[in-house]
This record gives structure tokens, sequence and C-alpha cells, in this order.
């Protein structure tokens, strides 16, 4: 079984480290020292209550799944605390694990799920589901009050790749597959999942169907929720499955309900995606734009006039400035930000990644060219494959250097949103605004990375020297200021991290009254006994 380290991202000693020329910047933009000023707590120091799981549910869950995939060692039910969050790897850091699973239970199909919730229904145990542990939305750490005990069921023993329709281009996965495992076992057919999102080494493939999730390359190889073709769960009331038709006409889509509903209607135990091809050629390459306004206006009109390429971003001047100083003296990106500042004669303006995914070469040229016209024309300059490759090969970077950011003293989160076209750039700076305001110094950047015909996502990142006396406060200030904002321009509080529990308090500005009910009404019908991920998607 493939572990993570339970108080960040990866396993042991994987990934990049953050290089010194970043202490640098860092203490100048944000006043942080330099060096390891805070470091996770040891596994035999993490404090954690007894297990409290009733014996006669035990026992069911022994019967259920076998006694040797019933697991109640301190490591693994640290693991399944909590998710990756700032918040939650504060927590992790300081061995707050208080909250764990009494138990994790590891069944092996979708009879034993439907047994698991049985028990755990009849004797008031909370369920929560557990694919790769990515949540950043607090989706994993479940409400305890009122239970008898708190059960994760983790899904990684359901790893198959069931089969493959080669015709009809789908394919039927176990929920528990991890992305990664699952783009290898449909190589092996030349077909490929195409959903890339930044976790993509750890989560799985019923993770990214419960939270709706987008990949790097979503512009053009759509949400994994527009790829679903029918799926499976498992509920405490019963059995709801869809079936795989291409389109229907027979009411509204019940796979709908299931998709985005983060283990707290029932469990996904299959489903069935559309596939791909493995493209044969790929190119990853950099633009400039003089302001963040250029970019959006380009990157409309090429989605609009459906040149838009596979993975289109759009970086706010902040997060350009952020992403060349991090990118050493030596990188690619900084070279080309050099470049382009000299070539557009003001500011360091805002880096554009675009990254193009087809048969050959020459189906790339054919889709690019008309697609780079268009971007000339809207001033934006070409700087060569360089950003582009730089970006594609530091991809999955991120969350290992964020280890470093919080060794460092370092506040770092993300969050996101959507919003139309007409309103991206005053959302983007109104949220800008609120973060700034609520942490005083601090680096807010954004990007735009997912391209649709009426408006777009902004995804933004954040970086503050840490209170070390309330850093949950701080970020829960920061963050609550940032949903207001984005609830007041009517914006979406989540574009593809989901609801968890940290999103609930703006389920009402998303939905409406009645939308909230009929969600409390879906879940009574499914999970009447309310142990399902208690906490998330009703309050
Ligand atoms: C560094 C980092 C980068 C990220 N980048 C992206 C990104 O680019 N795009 C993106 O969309 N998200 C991103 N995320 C968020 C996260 O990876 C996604 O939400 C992902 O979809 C979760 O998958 P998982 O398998 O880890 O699910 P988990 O975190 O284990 O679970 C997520 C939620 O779904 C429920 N759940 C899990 N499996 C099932 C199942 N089979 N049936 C029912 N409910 C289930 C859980 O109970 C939980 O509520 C990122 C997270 C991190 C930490």
């Amino acid at each position: 079984m493939r572990e993570q380290v339970f108080w960040g991202w990866g396993e042991p000693g994987a990934g990049p480290s953050l290089p010194a020329y970043a202490d640098t910047f860092l203490g100048g933009e944000l006043g942080l020292p330099g060096g390891i000023v805070e470091a996770p707590v040891a596994l035999d120091a993490v404090r954690l209550r007894a297990p409290e799981l009733p014996r006669v549910v035990r026992e069911l869950l022994e019967r259920a799944v076998g006694a040797e995939h019933v697991l109640d060692d301190a490591e693994t039910r640290v693991l399944r605390c909590r998710g990756k969050s700032y918040l939650d790897l504060l927590a992790q850091r300081a061995g707050d694990c208080e909250s764990a699973p009494d138990a994790v239970v590891r069944p092996a199909d979708h009879d034993q799920v439907a047994a698991v919730l049985r028990a755990c229904a009849e004797h008031a145990v909370a369920v929560v589901p557990f694919g790769g542990g990515t949540s950043v939305v607090g989706g994993l750490e479940a409400q305890r009050e009122g239970f008898a005990g708190l059960v994760s069921l983790d899904l990684g023993r359901m790893d198959a790749l069931e089969s493959v329709d080669e015709r009809s281009l789908t394919a039927v996965f176990a929920p528990g597959l991890r992305l990664p495992e699952a783009e290898r076992a449909l190589g092996a057919h030349g077909l490929r999942l195409a959903h890339v999102p930044q976790s993509f080494e750890w989560a799985t493939v019923g993770g990214c169907v419960a939270t709706r999730s987008a990949g790097q390359s979503s512009t053009g190889n759509g949400r994994i929720d527009e790829n679903v073709v029918a799926l499976r769960c498992a509920t405490p009331a019963g059995e709801l499955a869809t079936l795989g038709s291409p389109g229907s006409a027979a009411g509204p889509a019940l796979r709908e309900l299931v998709v985005g509903s983060e283990g707290a209607l029932g469990v996904i135990t299959r489903v069935a995606l559309r596939v791909r091809p493995v493209p044969g050629a790929e190119r990853h390459e950099g633009w400039f734009a003089r302001t963040f306004a250029d970019g959006c206006e380009a990157l409309r009109r090429l989605e609009q006039e459906g040149l838009a390429p596979d993975v289109a971003r759009l970086s706010d001047e902040t997060e350009t400035r952020v992403a060349l100083a991090l990118a050493g003296p030596g990188g690619a990106a900084r070279r080309a930000g050099a470049a382009a500042t000299r070539a557009l004669g003001y500011g360091e303006g805002c880096l554009v990644v675009l990254g193009w995914e087809a048969r050959d070469e020459r189906a790339i040229g054919a889709r690019r060219r008309p697609a780079a016209g268009l971007l000339r024309k809207a001033g934006l300059l070409y700087v060569g494959k360089g950003p582009g490759e730089a970006w594609a090969a530091t991809r999955f970077a991120g969350p290992h250097l964020r280890d470093d950011l919080l060794d460092r003293g370092a506040l770092v989160e993300t969050l996101e949103t959507a919003t139309s076209w007409s309103r991206l750039e005053a959302l983007r700076d109104a949220v800008a605004r609120a973060l700034e305001g609520a942490l005083g110094r601090a680096l807010v950047g954004c990007h735009v990375s997912h391209l649709y015909p009426t408006g777009a996502s902004l995804y933004f990142t954040v970086l503050a020297a840490r209170d070390r006396d309330d850093p949950v406060g701080q970020w829960e200030r920061a963050k609550r200021a940032a949903g207001d904002t984005i609830a007041a321009h009517g914006a979406t509080i989540t574009h593809h991290h989901a609801l968890g529990r940290d999103h609930m308090p703006w389920l009402e500005a998303e939905h409406g009254r009645l939308g909230a009910e009929l969600l409390r009404t879906l879940k009574e019908r499914c999970d009447p006994a309310g142990v399902m991920n208690p906490g998330v998607l009703t309050p």
C-alpha cells in the first residue's frame, strides 16, 4: 500500500525542495527569517485517542471485509485523519489527531461496501469514504459528535481497471484506482483518461468523481464530471446505478446527483468514464500579455472562436513575478520573462502557458496556427517553448514545496472560483483585495486555468508569514473575507475543490434556500441515519 507522510505531501523524501535563493526572495517579500523554524512532530508524539468503536460494530465490520482489513494502528488512523489543506497540514504537523477515525475499513467490492454501510447505519457510526486523501476543503475530517464511532472507509483495495470498450472509448474503473495507475492501465490499450489535477500522484478516480474535479488540461479534455458515462453508488438505503447511454431524456440525470456528492449520500463503487487515444505529440509554450485584462480577453476569444488549446493558463502579474523569481537565476521562465519585459517595454507582464495534444506534430500545427495568429493580433508576445516546458516539467512540484514553506513559517494556501468573462477581472481584483486586506503583508497571485465559452475559473495562491500565535484564526479570517467576496459577486464558492466542510457557510449563497433543502431531502432519503460523511453537503 502506497502511503504519504502524515504531515505533508508524498512519500518520505519524494519531490523537489525549495532552492536556497527562495529564502532570499521570501525574506524580502514577506519577512520570513529563512531556514526551518517549525518542523512536524514525529509519529510517536501525535495525540490520538484510543479507538472507541463498539465491539458489535467491529465484529460486523470484520465479518463484512475480513478482520485483517479492519485496522486501528496509530499510523493508519493518523493518515486517514484529514486531508491536505493548509489547516489540515498545520494540525497534522502539530500532532493534533484527536479527531482520527476509530478504525480504517478496507472493503474489496461493492457488496462489502454495502455491508459496511448497513452495519454503520444500524449502530450510528459515522462513515467517511477515503480515496486518495487529497481533499483541500475539509472533506475528510468528519464530525464525531452524536455518533457511536467514526470509520474511515478506505477504497484502496478497489483499485482495478475493470473493463475497456475500445470501440465506444469508455472504461469502467473501481473507485480507489489512483490516477497514475489508471493511466498506466489504460496505456496498455493505447488510451488515457487525460485527467490531470495537480494532486495527480495521489488522487483516485472515485475521489475525483465525488468532488467534480478539474484537471490541468480540462479546457481541452473536459472536467471529470463531463466525462462520467455511468456510475454505481452504494448508499445506506440501497444501490443507485445509472445506465451508460450517451444521451437520455428520461427526466433529470440522476448521475448528476452522485457526481460531486462527496461521500454524503453513499460510496461510488464503480464509474464508467470517457477515455481518449494517447496523443502522439504534445507541445507546451509560453506567451506574454501586457496585462491580466489583455490576457483574459485573448483567452476568451480563443475559447469562443473554437481555437482554445488543451491547457490554457494565464498568470496575473503577481503570480508571474513570483514564478519567475522562484524559477531561479537560470530558469527558462525567467529568461523568457526578461526578454518579454524588454520587448514589451514595461512591467513584467503576465505569463500565459498553452499546451496542445494531438495525434502528431502536423495536427498540433493545424490547431495552433490560427490560435497563434489570434494571440499575436491580441497583442500577446510568443516567448518560445521554454516557459511551457518548464511548467510541464514542474507541474507537480507545488505540493512538495509547500511542505518546505510550512517548515519556514509560511502561510501557504490556495482557493478557487469561476465566473463569467464579463465579471472575471472585477472578481479577481476584489478577491485579491479581500485577501490582502485580511492578511496585510502577503503575496496573492492568481491564474485563469479552465476556459468555458461563457467564462473561466480563477485560482488564487496566497503566501504570507504565519502568525505564530494564531495561525488558524489568521487563515480563517482571510478565507472568510475571500468567500464572502466571491458570494457577493455571485460567483461559485468552488470551481473544482468541492464543498467539503470548509465551504458549507456559503452553501445557501450557492444553491439558495430551496436548493439547500433539496440536498437535505436527498440526503435523508439515501442516508436516513445521517452517518455518511456528516457535515458535508448538509449542515
Ligand atoms: C496539492 C493539491 C493539488 C490539487 N489540485 C487539484 C486540481 O488541480 N484539480 C482538482 O480538481 N482538485 C485538486 N485538488 C483537490 C483534490 O485532489 C481533489 O478534490 C480530488 O478530487 C480528491 O480525490 P481523492 O481521491 O484524493 O479524494 P479524497 O480526498 O479521499 O476524498 C474527497 C471527498 O470525496 C469523498 N470520496 C472519496 N472517494 C469517494 C467515493 N468513491 N465515493 C464517494 N465519496 C468519495 C471523500 O469522503 C471526500 O469527501 C488538489 C489537492 C491538493 C492537495
